[in-house]
């Protein structure tokens, strides 16, 4: 029946799986906020302190590559979000660059006006682009529609789409292709956020034509806390966008210490200050993990797993109402449940080896990567889950009271 017809039978990711280094007991389904260690990680950073940070000292800018490892990280990246090589570069975190971004692109549309998001947006992208707008005073308006009147809402006073594509809540995905062509259509810059994307499902910059994108690398990445953040620059634009943040670093000859300002070459020109070094050494490690994976065969186990989960869920947990699209093709790699209860639930969960997370007000958010997750941990978590509900286990107050982080 459709259960057996559901699972991909066709890849298998066992190879990927031992490559993570994740705590016995533990179902981490949580990998969409922050991805697990990759063993490479640990080892790569402990090497590249020792080796080269303590012996080669200063020299390692030059002798150990790291001057050059923003670019050389970048065009790791760039296969995974459908770039050509020379158009990602490396560096600050996903906030700074999608300020970047959005200042580059509304510099390159200074007759108009708005920025078009949506409200399933995550409120850092719309508090840059306050503090952009505030700061710039020209009389830019952030204009926030509904998710799903965004397309219509696309007219010619439109200076630039900005959009996550994936909602952090509900996993709802946009259609970048359709969306990116109607801003063209109308004469504005699409600018993509890949924060819920990257890793997680196939993604088509060039193609879809996207103007400008910036993503995080910490999250299907599996980079790290605070691992530096991923910019795209379209070719069509990598020469003529103002960077905004005019660092040194992007600076066309940073060594020559001239007293003006004048960008570098293509993307690198989005480049601000020194390079985290040590992080990107833990990001290229766990690159290393995406080696011979193809995107195609991480979308279709993805879709698996979310499938098999919300079957399971729905049967055995009727309490809890599904946020997340119904419909797999209108979602990323995520589902997530309301519950007026869902902090204390999470809890619960966490407390029993079900790593989660929790986004208010009520929604429980279940993350799936088949790097490392498979149908077994997919049906083990429901087990826990459904006994949780069906014998209110959360229903204690040390699970309601809430951490700085949900
Ligand atoms: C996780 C996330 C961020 C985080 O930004 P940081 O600067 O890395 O903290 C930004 N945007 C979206 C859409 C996210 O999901």
């Amino acid at each position: 029946m459709l259960r057996g017809t559901v699972m991909d039978a066709g890849t298998d990711f066992s190879a990927t799986k031992a490559q993570f280094d994740l705590p016995a007991g533990v179902i981490y389904l949580d990998g969409n906020s922050l991805g697990p260690l990759p063993e490479g990680a640990a080892e790569r950073v402990a090497t590249m302190m020792r080796e080269e940070w303590g012996q080669r000292l200063i020299r390692g800018w030059n002798d150990a590559g790291w001057m050059a490892a923003p670019e050389r990280i970048g065009d790791r990246i760039a296969p995974l979000v459908g770039a050509a090589a020379g158009t990602v570069t490396m560096g600050d975190t996903l906030s700074i660059k999608m300020f970047q971004a959005l200042a580059a692109a509304l510099d390159l549309r200074p007759e108009r006006k708005v920025v078009l998001s949506d409200d399933g947006n995550f409120p850092t992208d719309l508090y840059m682009a306050r503090g952009l707008i505030d700061t710039l005073g020209r009389g830019h308006e952030l204009r926030i529609v509904a998710p799903e009147a965004v397309e219509e809402a696309i007219d010619d006073s439109v200076a630039v789409l900005m959009l996550t594509e994936v909602d952090y809540r509900t996993g709802r995905l946009h259609d970048m292709a359709r969306l990116t062509a109607k801003a063209h259509a109308a004469g504005a810059l699409a600018v993509w956020d890949l924060a819920h994307s990257a890793g997680a499902l196939p993604i088509d910059l060039a193609g879809a034509g996207a103007d400008f994108a910036a993503g995080c690398t910490y999250k299907y990445l599996n980079g790290g806390p605070g691992a530096p953040a991923f910019i795209y620059v379209a070719p069509r634009w990598a020469d003529v966008a103002r960077p905004a943040l005019s660092g040194w670093l992007g600076h066309a000859a940073p060594f020559a210490f001239d007293l003006d300002y004048r960008p570098g070459a293509g993307v690198s020109r989005m480049r601000v200050g020194t390079p985290p070094i040590i992080g990107l050494a833990a990001l290229d490690a766990a690159l290393d993990v995406w080696d011979g994976v193809r995107l195609a065969d991480i979308r279709r186990a993805s879709i698996a797993l979310c499938e098999r989960f919300i079957a399971e869920v729905e049967a055995r947990c009727p309490a809890l109402t599904l946020a997340s699209p119904r419909d797999p093709a209108q979602r990323g790699s995520q589902v997530s449940f309301r519950h007026p209860q869902g902090y204390a639930i999470c809890q619960a969960l966490i407390a029993r080896g079900v790593i989660g997370d929790f986004r208010a007000p009520d929604a429980l958010r279940f993350g799936f990567a088949p790097l490392y997750i498979d149908e077994a941990d997919v049906l083990a978590a429901v087990v826990v889950l459904e006994a949780v509900m069906s014998e209110a286990l959360w229903d204690r107050p040390e699970y309601r009271t809430r951490a700085r982080v949900t």
